[in-house]
């Protein structure tokens, strides 16, 4: 497996070159969610740990950057990304590499902890998942690590969109366990003040159907008042993808 994948073509950023912290067969994550295109969480963690060396990452993306042209670099993949200890040196490694905006697409477990939020706060674009207003939900749709609680990552997500001066993003996967909640994550998400709330449903192959198009409308009007982006009414750029395959496995739509 490649640490670098893409450029996918994502609905949220455009042609993404994909940087993966990660890089492990098994998803390594410090949540289980209902909707992970990833299959069930076997190493459920928050340990930060090294997984992919810096040099590895440095050779790969100077590979990657001459052969295709992207929008974005994306630290995301296999898991959560804020997981990798080497998260700062390797922002400051892409930074050298390239001039491309960094985006990261995180879970927000981590955000409560300042080492993550320093190293985040020198990236462009942060994607913070938000699936719940509540504990409840929190265990039924994330399924998070024991430890981990709903009220952690909230205090974790607003202090990180205090402390950012990028734009600073809200993602909700909503199905069928979330969806009569939209209200109450509107609320929060007021509360938050994100400069986009992307209004998500797995459209990909999971273990859980997604909601229709006309469910996500009624669910997009209770945000009356913030920026919202739609998965059903957003379009994707073309991407030529450095290799087809790998994408496809990292779906999980082949083995
Ligand atoms: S946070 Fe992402 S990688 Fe982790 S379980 Fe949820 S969907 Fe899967």
């Amino acid at each position: 497996m490649n640490s670098i994948y893409g450029p996918v073509a994502s609905w949220r950023l455009g042609r993404s070159l994909g940087v993966d912290l990660i890089c492990s067969e098994e998803k390594i994550c410090s949540f289980n969610c209902l909707y992970c295109q990833l299959e069930k969480t076997k190493k459920i963690s928050k340990q930060r740990e090294l997984f992919v060396s810096v040099n590895r990452l440095i050779k790969e993306l100077s590979v990657a950057l001459k052969k295709t042209t992207s929008d974005v670099i994306t630290l995301s993949g296999t898991g959560e990304p804020t997981l990798a200890k080497n998260l700062d040196e390797v922002i400051q490694m892409i930074r050298e590499l390239s001039k491309l905006p960094i985006a990261i697409l995180t879970n927000s477990t981590l955000l409560n902890d300042k080492f993550v939020r320093d190293s985040l706060s020198k990236i462009d674009i942060i994607i913070a998942k938000l699936d719940a207003p509540n504990q409840e939900i929190f265990q039924t749709v994330n399924r998070p690590l024991k430890e981990i609680s709903f009220q952690q990552t909230i205090n974790g997500i607003k202090k990180m969109k205090e402390e950012f001066t990028g734009k600073f993003a809200l993602q909700m996967m909503f199905i069928k366990e979330n969806k009569d909640y939209a209200s109450d994550l509107a609320e929060l998400a007021r509360e938050i003040n994100p400069d986009e709330v992307q209004i998500n449903t797995p459209l990909r192959p999971c273990p859980v159907q997604p909601l229709s198009k006309t469910e996500l409308e009624r669910i997009e009007k209770e945000f009356t008042g913030l920026n919202t982006l739609s998965v059903y009414n957003s379009t994707k750029p073309k991407t030529d993808p450095l290799d087809k395959l790998e994408i496809f496995k990292r779906r999980r739509l082949v083995r």
